[in-house]
């Protein structure tokens, strides 16, 4: 069985395309079978941050039914297998968002975990990648409008019976102004799987194309996901 989790946010830019691709990379050097899928078809920059941009066929292609999602599997670094959403303006409109949950059925059985990165709000593309997933994290960052933002996808979640695992608090540089994280978990109401500090090095990494967890391994950033990682596969 493949465990399906959505990486998915309220507002766009907290973090989620960062902690879908490092944390799908973390996962394969824990020695699990990992597939990441950018399901932000309309932004795509999964395939930036992985290098892996400019591949022939991709998502989009899947999604406008002109390709096999077999087609679109392609090998990434550190192991872990990705399915780019293609950064083509023309392919993009040609895109059936809904034929996505589809497209995950199909990858069922292919890996141990399939991540997915998702769009940021509640539009169809994100509820289609939200309700297909089994699970889901939310990534907020420190600050009532992330928080606040991030408790309507909880409740959209819960009512399209996905499972709630936690939520990721990204960019904490411990500032008087933010939101401790006792005080997120309790306005969430779910568990914190983690915390990952504002690290330079993401976009340091992300400019080479390389995951921070490869490149900077020793990097705070690096270190958290890799914590979360851990704690996800139970070895900690
Ligand atoms: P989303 O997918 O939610 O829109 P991204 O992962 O693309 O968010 O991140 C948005 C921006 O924030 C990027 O420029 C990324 O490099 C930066 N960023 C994300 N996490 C961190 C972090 N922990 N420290 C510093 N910059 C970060
Ligand atoms: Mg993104």
């Amino acid at each position: 069985m493949t465990v399906t989790i959505a990486i998915a946010s309220g507002k766009g830019g907290t973090g989620k395309t960062t902690i879908a691709a490092n944390l799908a990379v973390a996962l394969s050097r824990f020695g699990k079978n990992v597939i990441v899928l950018d399901a932000d078809i309309a932004m795509a920059n999964l395939e930036l941050i992985l290098g892996l941009e400019g591949k022939p066929v991709t998502l989009n292609d899947v999604l406008a039914g002109t390709a096999d999602i077999e087609e679109a599997i392609y090998e990434g670094p550190g192991g872990v297998k990705v399915v780019p959403a293609g950064i083509s303006l023309e392919r993009f409109r040609r895109a059936n968002p809904e034929r996505l949950e589809e497209v995950l059925t199909k990858l069922n059985e292919k890996a141990d975990i399939l991540i997915i990165d998702c769009p940021a709000g509640l539009g169809k593309d994100a509820l289609v990648a939200l309700s297909a997933a089994e699970n889901l994290i939310v990534v907020v960052n420190p600050e009532i409008s992330s928080i606040s933002d991030a408790l309507k996808i909880i409740a959209v979640a819960r009512r399209l019976e996905t499972n709630v695992l936690g939520a990721i608090i990204n960019r904490v540089s411990n500032d008087s102004t933010e939101l401790s994280a006792k005080a997120i978990e309790t306005i969430l109401e779910i568990p914190i799987m983690g915390i990952i500090p504002e690290d330079p090095n993401v976009r340091r990494s992300a400019a080479f194309g390389e995951p921070i967890v490869l490149r900077y391994p020793d990097s705070p950033a690096a270190q958290a996901i890799m914590e979360i990682a851990a704690k996800l596969v139970g070895k900690q």
